[in-house]
């Protein structure tokens, strides 16, 4: 009977929906840090504190002095698309990092999580556990503010995704590449990331609350940075440019010291990265790379912040003008001390 060939349709349940989301959310550990960071950035905290093991594979726990969770909210903060950033009626005016909802419940389907958070004027604080993405109901708990997130076993339940993360010192070091552009993004903001592999302590980053911009660039990309690069100030329709761009001469072999941020949002864009080398391709050697640090700021209806999970991606509306921003710009401050392009400079 033809019954028997027809597919039916049926609704995913909510933990094989996790699951799915969490292959986009969560690539890595590195990607985990910064969706708890983030997370700990929106609930306004000053002091973050990262502490790994093995890569962020066997542990990841972000500390934070932020407002922390309602104990009665902590079921909820599980669910997937649950947020407390935004109602949903204006997806153009989103002043917070996350908005998706998506992060923890993702984590909680792949590793062990345990939110340890007291609410702002809470008198006791309370804990939330899920693993595998079951979650045992919350349980009063110890601690005197903010939230502690702990991430144990990322991938213990997907051998595939566990194979395809590299040695733990890479997976170290994307972490602490995700931590110093978050850095960068809010200077106010001390952070540390510690490795306590093996019962040790070791700090791979720290950054002390900076009273500015340039003294967080300086503290992150080096003492001399300030003294070697321009300050970028410009306009073109509606999209402003700031940051710091260094002189040809502090160029470096890699494209490591490479920042790129969009309304407070670091973000990586082969645009822009394209945009900032056509800016120096008159002063720089082909083998070497620009240091800088570059902020966009534009009305939200002019980008899109949301063209992937991980918020990484961006899509300006007109990539033209941005790109010309971005060169001109960049190049009218290397003109004006004196590194005149060979090519005119375009305003
Ligand atoms: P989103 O950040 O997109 O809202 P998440 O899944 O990352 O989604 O977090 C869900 C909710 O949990 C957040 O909206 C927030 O209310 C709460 N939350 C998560 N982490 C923290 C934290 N460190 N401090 C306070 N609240 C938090
Ligand atoms: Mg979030």
């Amino acid at each position: 009977d033809r019954n028997m060939m027809l597919p039916r349709i049926r609704q995913l349940d909510e933990a094989a929906t996790n699951r799915i989301a969490a292959g986009e959310v969560v690539e890595r550990p590195a990607s985990a840090v910064k969706e708890l960071v983030e997370n700990a950035l929106d609930a306004r905290a000053r002091r973050i504190s990262v502490e790994i093991a093995d890569g962020g594979r066997t542990l990841i726990r972000v500390t934070d002095d932020g407002h922390g969770i309602d104990a009665d909210d902590l079921e909820l903060a599980l669910s997937r698309h649950a947020t407390s950033k935004i109602d949903g009626s204006d997806l153009l005016n989103i002043h917070t990092f996350g908005f998706r909802g998506e992060a923890l419940p993702s984590l909680g389907a792949v590793g062990r999580l345990t939110i340890t958070s007291r609410a702002e004027g809470a008198s006791e604080a309370a804990q939330i556990q899920v693993s595998g993405g079951r979650i045992a109901p919350p349980r009063p708990a110890a601690l005197r503010a903010g939230t502690v997130v702990e991430l144990r076993d990322l991938f213990h339940a997907t051998p595939a995704r566990l194979k395809f993360l590299k040695s733990e010192r890479s997976e170290a070091m994307a972490v602490t590449d995700a931590l110093r552009r978050l850095a960068m993004a809010e200077p106010g903001v001390a952070f540390t990331l510690r490795d306590v592999s093996d019962g040790g302590d070791r700090v791979l980053f720290r950054a002390d609350a900076a009273s500015d911009r340039a003294e967080r660039l300086a503290a992150i990309i080096g003492r001399d940075f300030g003294a070697n690069s321009l300050t970028l100030e410009a306009e073109r329709d509606g999209v402003r440019l700031s940051g710091q761009a260094a002189l040809p001469t502090y160029s470096r072999g890699n494209a490591v010291h490479q920042y790129l941020f969009v309304n407070g949002r670091p973000v990586r864009d082969r645009m822009l990265t394209g945009a900032l080398r056509g800016a120096y391709m008159d002063v720089l050697a082909k083998d070497r790379h620009a240091v800088a640090a570059l902020y966009l700021d534009c009305d939200p209806v002019l980008v899109d912040c949301n063209v992937h999970p991980a918020k990484t991606e961006v899509r300006f509306r007109d990539a033209g003008v941005v790109r010309g921003l971005i060169v001109a710009g960049v190049r009218h401050a290397l003109a004006e001390a004196g590194h005149r392009a060979s090519t005119t400079v375009a305003d």
